[in-house]
Order: structure tokens, then C-alpha cells, then sequence
């Protein structure tokens, strides 16, 4: 069984619109439905407000 050992640890990814490097954690993440079954984790990015897709 997994565990997670400890919140908030601060993720990084590159916005592809804008090549900004950006730090969030699971809080900045909004789960947005996009099919059926399917969901994508997104983050806004401050630099040029688009959507980025989060693994
Ligand atoms: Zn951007």
C-alpha cells in the first residue's frame, strides 16, 4: 500500500506556452474533467495565464 509520507512538496514544470519555469504544490492543482473518464490536472500559469497540463 502506498503512503504518502509528506504533503505539500513543491513540484516543477515547464509551461509550454511560455517556456516559464514554474513551482507549484498539489493545492495550485485543479482536477478539470475533459471526457467521459477522462481528467487532467491543470495549473494556470502566472506568466501568461494559460492552462498547463500537469502529469
Ligand atoms: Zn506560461
Amino acid at each position: 500500500m502506498v503512503k504518502v509520507i509528506r504533503y505539500g512538496e513543491k513540484r516543477r514544470i515547464t509551461c509550454e506556452v511560455c517556456g516559464a519555469l514554474l513551482e507549484f504544490e498539489k493545492d495550485d492543482v485543479k482536477t478539470v474533467q475533459t471526457g467521459m473518464n477522462e481528467y487532467e490536472q491543470q495549473i494556470e500559469c502566472p506568466a501568461c495565464n494559460e492552462t498547463v497540463t500537469v502529469d
